[in-house]
């Protein structure tokens, strides 16, 4: 750790341990594992994939054996791994008051602690052990005991190197796989047997090509596209899935497009893997399932796996727990700006930490975030030249809540409230009734952004954290988009960001079925645009636009989901 920085902070009187909290800075590359090193997967893992690609399209028999690696088996994490993560653990706090609330967001902050996740009942807090008596100092005593350590069974170091990818891995004994098949329906819907790439997270460097796979492999319906460009001169890249009509007529039409995001947080590679497979699932459903087939004739979808490849790509390579993006900030040993903070509705970097080293640092005005402001250009750009983004599906993680607008208040309802809350309702349901599918909070996003009392009133507790300048606000608001939601995918704190990657192909098929939900939905088939105009009237429809809100939804639920732990 380095003096000047912890000098520079200022809390060196705090506690001489907090520089361990602090949020970290690169110190050197390489060091998940001791005998792979993570620039050894791709070539392995580009292989599987593209083997399992060619058989589907050439019909063969999986006969062969999944390629396996010759290095030994790695049963732990490396020395590196160990000395980066080795002394810290997360904390679950349970509010119960808003003094509580109020007291540990201020030693959070004083703290520059890493608040992993928060909602109506808890906070997670990664600290290093030897700050605890430091962060318990600065809190009421109803809160000393209030706390209970996460991963119980597994320290922070052992939960990163479970979250990697492991060399030795086969794909043809994973349990997702006898069920995949047979519990989708139709039963022509995502037939083939074993998916090397969902098996494990993946870095960049095999997303990238395997993007460009999907592209030159179906040409009918995929695009590959890019969405920015980010501070370190890499591309953002995306998937334009969607038939386009070659009817004259039709061409004159908007294109209705969907938009699903993930990765702006680093760390959140659950939300990035999803994304993935959602495209997958749609790209390789198409002329194969009747649903899929009909909503990629009538809508555009973008995916963009990870909005923030820069972080990704060091989550990947250094740390595992990396959130922000890696421009620098005025101070120069804490990169990073918090992209989901960064967009301009709303922007309160004023009003909240604006010190660089802070996990949401919302940069120095709004759109300061190199990303942020690239992607929201190119999305404006695309509205000027015939694209209507009807959908936008943010996707983060943990705490499975399905969020609605607005997020950076809870003061004002957005003009659209009774659609947005049928519709995550209705998503919620989704993804519940789905194989498999856990149970998602549905709630507005400046709730899920603020610790509240359940006691049967809506009495908003002050914020962990700020919540102005998301994206979900700015593309509600700003460019429109109708139905904006922010999912906060698995788990509800058992691993947090570490998520095992057995969680890989669950999380991608509840959502998936929420995605699918979106699109009846948005074809008038449930909910209360059941009854609106075919596509062929959609020019007309968009002359009355407002008028088509009547009769009441089917799929609402009455009460909240509770959370499944
Ligand atoms: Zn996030």
């Amino acid at each position: 750790m380095r003096p000047d920085a912890f000098t520079a902070l200022g809390l060196l009187a705090l506690c001489p341990a907090l520089v361990a909290a602090a949020p970290h800075e690169s110190l050197h590359s390489d060091h998940y594992h001791q005998a792979n090193t993570p620039t050894s997967h791709p070539p392995r893992s580009w292989r599987k994939l593209s083997d399992a690609i060619i058989q589907k399209v050439w019909h063969l028999e999986n006969t062969q054996k999944t390629v396996t690696s010759d290095n030994a088996p790695i049963k732990g994490p490396s020395r590196d791994l160990l000395a980066r993560y080795g002394n810290d653990i997360v904390l679950r706090f349970t509010i119960t008051t808003a003094d509580e609330a109020s007291a540990l967001a201020e030693a959070a902050d004083t703290l520059f602690l890493d608040v992993w996740e928060f909602n109506s009942d808890w906070v997670d807090i990664r600290i290093a052990k030897d700050v605890v008596p430091s962060l318990l100092g600065l809190l009421p005593p109803s809160l000393q005991n209030a706390h209970v350590p996460l991963m119980q069974d597994l320290d922070l170091a052992q939960a990163i190197f479970s979250s990697l990818p492991s060399p030795s891995a086969t794909q043809s004994d994973h349990d997702d796989h006898s069920s995949y098949s047979s519990h989708l329906t139709p039963p022509s819907r995502l037939k083939g047997k074993g998916h090397p790439f969902f098996q494990d997270y993946q870095p960049l460097s095999v997303i990238n090509p395997w993007m460009s796979l999907m592209a030159s492999m179906f040409t009918t319906h995929v695009r590959r596209i890019s969405v920015g460009v980010t501070y370190e001169g890499r591309e953002i890249p995306a998937l334009r899935v969607g038939v386009h009509p070659t009817n004259r007529e039709q061409t004159l039409l908007t294109r209705k497009t969907v938009l699903v995001t993930g990765g702006s947080h680093a760390r959140e590679w659950i939300s990035t893997s999803t994304v993935n497979y959602l495209a997958w699932t749609m790209i390789n459903s198409y002329g194969k399932d009747r649903e899929i087939t009909r909503l990629l004739e009538q809508f555009d979808f973008v995916f963009v796996p990870t909005l923030n490849p820069d972080g990704y790509v060091y989550s990947w390579e250094v740390d595992r727990l990396w959130r922000k993006n890696r421009q620098p900030t005025s101070l120069r040993f804490c990169k990073g700006v918090d992209l989901d903070r960064s967009y301009s509705f709303h922007w309160d970097g004023d009003s909240t930490s604006t010190n660089p080293c802070s996990e949401s640092f919302p940069g120095d005005q709004a759109f300061d975030g190199v990303e942020s402001r690239a992607f929201s250009e190119w999305a404006k750009n695309e509205t000027d030249n015939g694209v209507e983004f009807v959908g936008f599906i943010d996707l983060h993680s943990y705490s499975q809540q399905i969020l609605y607008p607005y997020s950076y208040t809870c003061d004002e309802e957005p003009p659209s409230i009774e659609d947005l809350e049928e519709l995550a309702m209705g998503l919620g349901k989704a993804i519940r009734t789905s194989r498999k599918g856990h149970a998602y909070k549905v709630t507005s996003a400046c709730e899920g952004n603020v610790a509240m009392a359940k006691n049967g009133k809506k009495k908003v507790f002050p914020r962990i954290e700020s919540a102005g300048g998301s994206a979900l606000d700015w593309f509600y608001h700003e460019l429109g988009v109708k139905f904006s939601f922010q999912i906060k995918l698995r788990d509800t704190g058992s691993y947090g960001f570490l998520l095992p990657k057995d969680n890989i192909v669950p999380t991608g098929n509840e959502i998936i079925d929420a995605l699918l939900y979106l699109g009846r939905f948005m074809m008038g088939e449930v909910g209360v645009m059941k009854g609106a105009p075919s596509v062929e009237e959609v020019v007309m429809m968009k002359k009355k636009e407002g008028g088509e809100k009547a009769g009441e939804g089917e799929e609402v639920q009455e009460e909240e989901e509770q959370i499944e732990l």
